[in-house]
């Protein structure tokens, strides 16, 4: 089955005109690497390889606006594969390397490694894989005899360099990967360091999802009359997933998390939110209640980022809670469900959000929680995606319309969530919107609320778990 969803792309364009590409065949690969493309089912190139392919093989550079989730591995190392193995009388001697993959995280320099071994697999290249966090000998001998294709991130990379270990002046191609997600992650003076050390000839592809000024100039400062091409997830690709919101008040956020999971059929989830420590105060609340839960984000080391993946991705932990710049180029097969605890202030997060759950060919679940500051970023994801997204009102915690109406919906069973009976939050709470059919308007006045809170809570909304759960 193929394992890429055609539909996350809804566009693409180039700078340069390029004819459509429907299949693999039509592009200039050879043969061992047409058979590797095959054997992992991919027919069609997604639109980066198409638009990619054809102007990298001729040994152009490339500026591509593209993140993980579109193909964009295969769009360069398909081409680099075949460049490096016409030419391998080349050798990079001892040390020597004749290409080099740049990316920000331990995680994506080991899932770009495994793309290039499956590519790669009729052509007997050698490559590496070079990170921190664990100890270098095993990385020193792989690079010993040279290597064709060296995937690293900028620390562990420059340490080598400066202790001898590796030689970058026969480079032949340069791939500098999620460009902005380096510099935020304080790479910048890495990435300089290494780019001074490789020959000026040579190829350079550089990719980023997205292209603040700063970035910009540093492309401009390293490409040569490079082929753009951009690649958006737009609208379309949430056809496939069952998108839902929940309205509900903040402070009842992790106690309705907590209920929707009692659902078994929410098997592996990633839960979406807006910072740091919110992630890991989400993980910690879910973890209190005895739900396998870890969070990964920027201030945790590799190798806990690295664990908890491997947990979630063997199936020890059902929920992993990300913030979106972790999250992005993670590449996890079977997630049945996306919780977004928080919306997202940038609409296409929600659309690269979601679309992890749609993965591998499946449809996938996308639950959104949405508290009254957050409804104008559902507008704004709505007016993005061109649709509205049905609401679930009968859920565990609705969002009271009154003080009276959040003191009842906080009480019970939970004492940790009497903050929600502030004053305030009546003011955050706002009116339904008109064609929502907000559901705790419709049906569940303070009388309701008042009888409802007599009885266990769970109970009472039976299918906010099971509905969502879709088994
Ligand atoms: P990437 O953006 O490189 O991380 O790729 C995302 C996912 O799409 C990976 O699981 C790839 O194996 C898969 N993939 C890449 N190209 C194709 C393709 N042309 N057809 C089907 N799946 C693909």
């Amino acid at each position: 089955m193929p394992r890429h969803s055609g539909a996350v792309i809804a566009c693409g364009h180039s700078r340069e005109r390029t004819k459509t590409v429907q299949s693999f065949a039509e592009l200039d690969l050879i043969e061992p690497i047409q058979r590797a493309v095959r054997a992992e089912n991919y027919t069609t190139p997604t639109p980066i390889q198409a638009q990619a392919i054809p102007h990298l093989l001729t040994g152009r550079d490339l500026l591509g606006v593209a993140q993980t989730g579109t193909g964009k591995t295969a769009a360069f190392a398909l081409p680099m594969l075949q460049r490096l193995g016409a030419a391998t009388k080349h050798p990079a001697g001892p040390r020597g390397t004749r290409s080099l993959i740049l990316t920000p995280t331990r995680e994506l320099a080991i899932q770009i490694a495994d793309s290039f071994r499956t590519y790669g697999r009729h052509l007997g290249l050698r490559q590496a894989v070079v990170y921190g966090g664990v100890g270098q000998k095993p990385q020193v001998d792989a690079l010993s005899r040279g290597v064709d294709i060296l995937v690293a991130t900028p620390g562990r990379l420059l340490d080598l360099m400066n202790q001898g270990f590796l030689r970058l002046d026969r480079l032949e191609i340069f791939v500098l990967d999620e460009a902005d997600r380096m510099l935020d992650m304080g790479f910048i003076h890495d990435i300089r360091k290494v780019i001074a050390k490789l020959p000026k000839e040579r190829q350079t592809l550089f990719f980023s999802a997205t292209m603040p000024p700063d970035i910009a100039r540093l492309a401009s400062s390293i490409l040569r009359d490079p082929v753009e091409v951009a690649v958006t997830p737009v609208a379309s690709t949430v056809e496939r997933i069952d998108q839902r919101v929940l309205f509900v008040d903040r402070a009842n956020k992790r106690a309705l998390l907590a209920e929707l999971l009692k659902d078994k059929a929410i098997d592996r989830v990633l839960v979406f939110s807006r910072t740091k420590h919110g992630a890991n105060k989400v993980a910690e609340d879910l973890a209190k209640r005895h739900i396998g839960a870890e969070a990964i984000h920027g201030n945790k080391s590799q190798s806990a980022r690295q664990k908890a993946l491997e947990n979630f991705r063997a199936g020890k932990i059902r929920v992993l809670v990300a913030t979106d710049i972790a999250a992005r180029g993670i590449d996890i097969d079977g997630i049945t469900h996306v919780i977004n605890f928080d919306l997202p202030n940038v609409p296409e997060s929600y659309v690269h959000r979601i679309g992890r759950t749609a993965r591998a060919g499946a449809d996938g679940i996308a639950i959104s929680f949405c508290d009254s500051e957050e409804r104008a970023f559902l507008r704004d994801i709505e007016k993005l995606i061109k649709q509205r997204v049905p609401v679930v009102a009968d859920h565990a915690f609705p969002p009271g319309r009154g003080a009276a109406a959040e003191v009842l919906a906080a009480e019970p069973r939970h004492g940790q969530h009497q903050r929600s009976a502030r004053p305030g939050n009546q003011r955050r709470s706002a009116p339904p919107r008109q064609g929502h059919g907000h559901g705790n308007g419709q049906s569940h006045g303070p009388q309701h609320h008042a009888s409802r809170a007599q009885q266990p809570r769970a109970q009472q909304t039976v299918p906010a778990g099971r509905s969502l759960g879709r088994g």
